[in-house]
């Protein structure tokens, strides 16, 4: 056992740093700094851009990031060392965020598909709010049930439901189970269960 210590001190010994330098010293010369031009001149992507502090879009968790903006335009967007949710980490969802902001194949008008049709349709936002009031209001007005077979106050719909997204912050969240318990809804979900 210490002939074998001793051989893997010595080797140990040969292969370490301080060792690979006296070597290079003594049988090359001073090793010049290895840097090409090229590589002394390279930049972070984020070199001059304004940094913006932002929470993830994705989930409850609310990890911090760091947005970077050039020419008033996203170019980067990492997680927030300063954090104390995510110490500048984020999931595989968070760490694409940038793909989720910054993506040509993203929808930004509202697509509606009519009953029994094959084509999605372009309508603007506001059809499209005035169409889920009307919905909403016709739908509450054939579902509402004042009270069950035997008398028992319901006051309730079980016509319409809200599926929400862990997206919503808390001011959301009040808003939205006011306005659909006020409605009569009792099918309010959310998939983050905050
Ligand atoms: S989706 Fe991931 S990065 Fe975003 S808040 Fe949730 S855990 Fe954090």
């Amino acid at each position: 056992m210490a002939v074998f210590a001793t051989l893997f001190g010595r080797m140990a010994g040969r292969l370490s740093p301080k060792h690979v330098a006296e070597t290079l010293e003594s049988h090359v010369g001073a090793v010049p700094n290895p840097l090409s031009e090229r590589s002394k001149n390279l930049r972070p992507r984020i070199d001059g851009a304004k940094m913006v502090k932002s929470v993830c879009p994705y989930c409850a968790v609310g990890c911090g990031q760091r947005v970077y903006v050039k020419d008033n335009k996203v170019i980067d967007i990492e997680g927030d060392y300063d954090s104390p949710i995510n110490g500048g980490c984020l999931c595989p969802k968070g760490a694409a965020s940038y793909q989720l902001a910054m993506n040509e194949r993203r929808r930004t008008k509202v697509m509606y598909r009519r009953p029994y049709g094959t084509e999605w349709e372009e309508r603007s936002l506001e059809w499209a709010m005035a169409r889920v009031a009307q919905l909403t209001y016709e739908t509450r007005e054939e579902t509402f049930r004042e009270r069950d077979e035997q008398g028992r106050t319901l006051n309730h719909t079980l016509g319409i439901g809200s599926l929400g997204g862990a997206t919503l912050d808390s001011e959301e969240n009040y808003l939205i189970t006011k306005l659909f318990h006020s409605l009569g809804m009792v099918a309010i979900e959310n998939q983050a269960r905050i």
